[in-house]
This record gives structure tokens, C-alpha cells and sequence, in this order.
């Protein structure tokens, strides 16, 4: 499918949407890559969500990405005697190990880990940051506090600690069940929630052996700090705004937007923006001005995809809510602006053959106004490098793999199409050409510019340029200068 947009639209699936037909129509209305999460997908849903989705990818015939977000340590109270409780602040309030149910004075915390880690002047904020409570002492088995903010509390309210650092990895036991039974079926990218540190990373590689692509949540404050790092280590990021609102001043969240998102377009890691980017569609068929503007934002900022939560899981309007990000992205995606101010920001190349020759293609296919740039990309580095330069021109990536098209259906400005491997190089040429006349990306005397590696299938190893021309059979020719 020839989508002229070059931000991509993931959208979560949920009980709005769980079925086959919806799951097509919201692959019509622009959604790349469909997020299933696994806080609330049994294992059985999964698998049906999987195979509804490469239902819907066999009959469109072209790659559909699957990410699985994993629930992470997520925090929660214990129970209250009457299921809630009112609290004023300036009172004092125990959170304790006891597994007996809760009362104006005290709650359990059912995570030993956190009570130990604990310190006092440390803030605990419960209910997305709704009541907030700062630590005056703490003990074995007990922290004390003092509420500081906020009148109500009841059973099971998540629980955010935006100070404290906790000795636990990233994957909790549930995680590493539901990852095993993520890497049993056609799943392209896994989203690692609540990572603190780089190496919340490295378990969650050693268990996926490359199988699937690893995407770090930063919703930590401690995440943030290493950012760097971070970056380095993961396949994608995501600015999940939810979490990261209630661990850090919400007023800081569109400035951490904004550094991350550079900071990933300058390192080559794709980077999704998440969470209430559409928030009033849960359950009103428009959304507000400014919910408009902020989706336009992410766009204006080279974000390489933007992201549809509850809007598409569990509103009343997931079709619209789709739909709407989708003509909200083409609206900005055409404004002169954009691809200026996108170009502006290209980050230098690395000194390697493979940024030389994406840059160098970027640059020609600009120069000669060809109609795209073609790679070839089994591993799918050819293909990221691409993306990177943020070209004027669409990025079309074939490749073999059908798990490395699904992947980067992630990517920015990439169209992604599995083809067999290319015999030769003339062969690679003649399906370039077929491929962009065929697909609409170019038509007969129109120029295309195509990037590989040879010998073919051997990661990281971009470096062949080709000019080609299509002729009127819609074949390739290769281009002759005329200077
Ligand atoms: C977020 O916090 O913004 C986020 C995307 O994570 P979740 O939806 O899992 O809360």
C-alpha cells in the first residue's frame, strides 16, 4: 500500500477493537503497527490478536508491525477494609508489608522491594499523582509518611515512586511468562516498560536472541538521567507521557519530548510519542484544538511514529480516532514547513560506509529530483540509515525477511515490501524499478536512486549506489548523465 505519509500510526488494541474486521479497517484508516498490552491481553488473546492481524496483512498484502508492551513493575496499594478510604493532607499514613486490609492510618504495600528502597524525604505519589505522600521515617517492613496532596484512595491504585531507585530488573515474573509466550508467536518489536537503568536492557535481550525488536518505555526519571545510554542499547524508544507526567513535573514532559526525540533521530533509534494524543475520542467522535496541536507537534518534530492508546482500545471511536491522526499527520506532512524543518535538522554521518552512502543517496535523489530512494535491507540497518537522513523523497525498503519488513513498518518514511533476494545486481535494479512503478511510487521516465549491500544479506554492509530510470514497461534502466 502506498501511503504517502511518512510518520507512522500505532495503534492499541483492546476491547474497542479486538475483532478481525475492525482490525482491518483501522489497518485501511492508516494504523502501521498495532500494540497489544500485555496488562491486560491474556495469553490467549494474544495469539488471537496475532493471527487476526496476519489475516489482515496476508489480504492487504503488505507488512503489518506487532509490538507487545510489557506490563514492567507496575505498582500497586493492597486493599482497604471498605475498598476506599478519604485522606486529608498534613495527616500521616503507614504503607507496611502487613497483608491485612487497610485503614485511614495505614495500607499494605505488597512489594518488599520498594519498602526497602525507600528513603525518607522520598515522595510516593498513588493514582496517577492524584494523593501524594512524602516519607518522614521509615523501618523494617514500614515507611512512614506525611500526605501532602490529595483526599482519596482505594484498593489496587497504581503507585508511582518517582525518587527512589529500585534494585529490581525491569522484567518481573509475569513479564518473563508473558515474553516467553511473545516469542512464540509472529510479534516484531517488545516494549520494556518502567526501565531505569541500561542494563534493564540486557536480560530482556539475552531472552529474545534477536527475535524481536526492543523497545525501552521512558517513563522514569532515573530512565531520563541515562538517556544516552539508553538510546544506545535499545532498538526504539517510546516517550510514554503517561507515566512520565506523574514521575516528573508534567510542565517538564514536552521539553523531554522534545530532547529525546532529537537525540534519537541522531542516533538512528526510531522514537514513538505516546499517550493521550487524542484523549477527549475516547469518547467524542472529534478531538479538542489542542489535542490537534499536539499530535502536529510530534510530527513537526520528526517523531517516527505517534501513538493511539485508549483512543483505539477501549473508545468509543477507534475507527475516527485512527482516521484522525491520520489526516492530522497528512495536513502537517503537506505544509511547506514541514520537510524544511525536518531537513534542517539532519544529523551528520557516521564515519562509516553505510551513512556515507545513505547520506550520498539522500542527498542525490534530492538533487536530481528522483522519485525515491529503494534499499535493500535484510537485517534492516540499511533501512534505519535511511530513515536517519529524513529524506524529501520516500524510502522504499525491500527486503527478503518478512519479520525485517514488519519491523520496520516502525520506521519513518519507510515503506516496506518483501521481495526475493536479488540474484544480482541487475536484478536488484529490475526490481527496484518494478517495484516503485508497480507500488505508485513512480511512474514511467521518473528517476529512483537504490542503496544495498554486496554481497546481499550481509548485515551493515551498505555500500552500492545505483541511479536507475523506469521505462515505459515500468522496468529499469540505468540512468545515463547527461552533464
Ligand atoms: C505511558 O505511560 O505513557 C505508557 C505508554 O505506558 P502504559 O500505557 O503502559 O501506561
Amino acid at each position: 500500500m502506498n501511503r504517502s505519509r511518512r510518520v507512522k500510526i500505532l495503534a492499541t488494541l483492546g476491547p474497542a477493537s479486538s475483532n478481525e474486521d475492525m482490525i482491518r479497517k483501522l489497518s485501511r484508516a492508516g494504523a502501521d503497527v498495532f500494540r497489544i498490552n500485555m496488562s491486560h491481553a491474556s495469553h490467549e488473546i494474544l495469539r488471537e490478536l496475532v493471527r487476526a492481524i496476519r489475516n489482515v496483512e496476508k489480504e492487504f498484502g503488505f507488512p503489518i508491525g506487532i509490538l507487545a508492551d510489557l506490563q514492567g513493575p507496575k505498582h500497586r496499594l493492597g486493599t482497604f477494609e471498605g475498598g476506599e478510604i478519604d485522606v486529608a493532607p498534613g495527616q500521616a499514613f503507614v504503607l507496611d508489608s502487613d497483608p491485612s486490609p487497610g485503614n485511614k492510618e495505614r495500607v499494605c504495600l505488597p512489594h518488599p522491594e520498594i519498602l526497602e528502597a525507600i528513603e525518607v524525604g522520598h515522595r510516593i505519589l498513588v493514582n496517577d499523582g492524584k494523593v501524594q505522600m512524602k516519607v518522614t521515617d521509615t523501618g523494617n517492613g514500614w515507611v512512614k509518611t506525611e500526605i501532602t496532596g490529595g483526599t482519596w484512595m482505594a484498593d489496587r491504585k497504581g503507585v508511582n515512586l518517582p525518587d527512589s531507585e529500585l534494585m529490581s530488573g525491569a522484567l518481573t515474573d509475569k513479564d518473563r511468562k508473558d515474553l516467553e509466550a511473545v516469542l512464540k508467536e509472529e510479534v516484531d518489536w517488545v516494549a520494556l516498560s518502567f526501565i531505569q537503568r541500561p542494563k534493564d536492557l540486557i536480560e530482556a535481550r539475552e531472552l529474545c536472541q534477536g527475535k524481536v525488536g526492543i523497545l525501552a518505555k521512558i517513563e522514569k526519571p532515573q530512565a531520563v538521567q541515562r538517556l544516552d545510554e539508553i538510546i544506545e542499547l535499545a532498538d526504539a524508544i517510546m516517550v510514554a507521557r503517561g507515566d512520565l507526567g506523574v514521575e516528573m513535573p508534567l510542565e517538564m514532559v514536552p521539553s523531554i519530548q522534545k530532547k529525546m526525540i532529537r537525540k534519537c533521530r541522531n542516533a538512528g533509534t526510531p522514537v514513538v510519542v505516546a499517550t493521550q494524543m487524542l484523549e477527549s475520542m475516547i469518547s467524542a467522535p472529534v478531538p479538542t484544538r489542542a489535542e490537534v496541536s499536539d499530535v502536529a507537534n510530534a510530527v513537526y518534530e520528526g517523531a517516527d511514529a505517534i501513538m493511539l492508546s485508549a483512543e483505539s482500545a477501549a473508545g468509543d471511536y477507534p475507527l475516527e480516532a485512527v482516521s484522525t491522526m491520520n489526516s492530522i499527520a497528512e495536513a502537517i506532512e503537506k505544509d511547506k514547513g514541514y520537510l524544511t524543518t525536518i531537513e534542517s535538522q539532519r544529523p551528520s554521518p557516521d564515519a562509516t560506509a553505510a551513512d556515507a552512502i545513505s547520506f550520498a543517496a539522500t542527498e542525490i535523489a534530492h538533487t536530481l529530483d528522483l522519485a525515491a530512494l529503494v534499499c535493500f535491507t535484510a537485517s534492516g540497518s540499511t533501512g534505519l540509515r535511511a530513515a536517519r537522513t529524513r529524506p524529501t523523497k520516500p524510502i522504499i525498503a525491500l527486503s527478503p525477511v518478512p519479520e525485517t519488513a514488519r519491523r520496520l513498518a516502525l520506521l519513518w518514511g519507510t515503506q516496506c515490501i518483501i521481495t526475493p533476494d536479488a540474484t544480482d545486481l541487475d536484478n536488484m535494479v529490475d526490481t527496484a524499478c518494478e517495484v516503485a512503478f508497480r507500488e505508485g511510487f513512480a511512474k514511467s521516465g521518473d528517476g529512483i536512486i537504490i542503496s544495498a549491500g554486496v554481497p546481499l544479506r550481509t548485515p551493515g554492509s551498505t555500500n552500492m549506489l545505483r541511479i536507475a530510470v523506469i521505462d515505459e514497461h515500468g522496468k529499469g534502466s540505468v540512468h545515463k548523465s547527461t552533464g
